[in-house]
């Protein structure tokens, strides 16, 4: 929706991020508006009979501003079409805030920390580590009251230099929430600053799959069950794969 973010001009830009690239070549638009979204998910679903669908955007600051106009993208393409939709944010300050989405119909959200390892995230995104776990467990748990358990997910992704052990002690943390931890590899984009590290080890990706799965099952969650947004889709994770039961 927003190809723009706050952090982009600033150190405080999130290092494996590549937002506003696409933008600067010139292939995507800076703002899209509540009536293209609709009219495009419309088309999609008569077209590619898509199933749900996935908003993304960069921080906008006050965040009482960006809720204000995600909520209206979502709102419009409820209108035009009906299909879960998901939306992925930065934590508020103010959770309640939070409530303005499920007026507007939305299905489920993803509040992003990427890392549970404080040292790592403050050097990778230092935005989202100044923010510390309350405010992220506090927007965490108002959603998951607002959508339900398993409807709520964050990202952890593995890869960026952090200790194994966070990721699994993340996911425990997580579901017993209700929060879904999707785990996935850290994958370099081009033209960022992470541009030239590698992706994680294969074995280690494995452990943390079994570790993370077996979590998810002890609490009652798989991506099946998620009814919109990155963790039903599953295409940047081999989680679901582990789901076997
Ligand atoms: S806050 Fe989100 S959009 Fe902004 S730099 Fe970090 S990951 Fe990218």
């Amino acid at each position: 929706m927003i190809q723009k973010c706050v952090y982009w001009n600033s150190k405080n830009r999130c290092k494996f991020c590549g937002i506003e690239l696409s933008l600067q070549a010139g292939a995507t638009l800076a703002l899209k508006t509540p009536r293209q979204l609709a009219e495009t998910a419309k088309k999609a679903r008569e077209t590619n009979k898509i199933k749900h669908l996935v908003l993304t955007n960069g921080a906008v600051n006050p965040s009482r501003r960006g809720i204000a106009y995600i909520a209206d993208c979502v709102r419009q393409i409820k209108k035009q079409v009906n299909i879960p939709v998901h939306v992925q944010i930065e934590p508020p300050e103010d959770a309640a805030e939070l409530e303005e989405f499920k007026d507007a119909g939305l299905d489920t959200i993803g509040l992003h920390i990427e890392s549970f390892d404080m040292d790592i995230l403050a050097r990778i995104a230092p935005a989202k580590a100044a923010f510390g776990l309350k405010r992220y467990e506090s927007a965490w748990r108002k959603a998951v009251q607002l959508f339900g358990p398993n409807q709520v997910s964050t990202f952890l992704i593995a890869g960026l230099g952090e200790r194994m052990e966070s990721i699994v002690d993340a996911a425990r943390f997580l579901g017993q929430a209700g929060v879904y931890p999707f785990l996935v590899p850290f994958r370099p984009i081009p033209g960022t600053a992470m541009a030239d590290k590698t992706p994680p080890d294969p074995d280690a990706m494995l452990f943390l799959y079994e570790k993370v799965s077996d979590i998810n099952q002890q609490n009652g969650m798989s991506s099946r069950q998620s009814r919109a947004g990155c963790v039903r889709c599953g295409a940047c994770s081999a989680l679901a794969e582990f789901e076997k039961w």
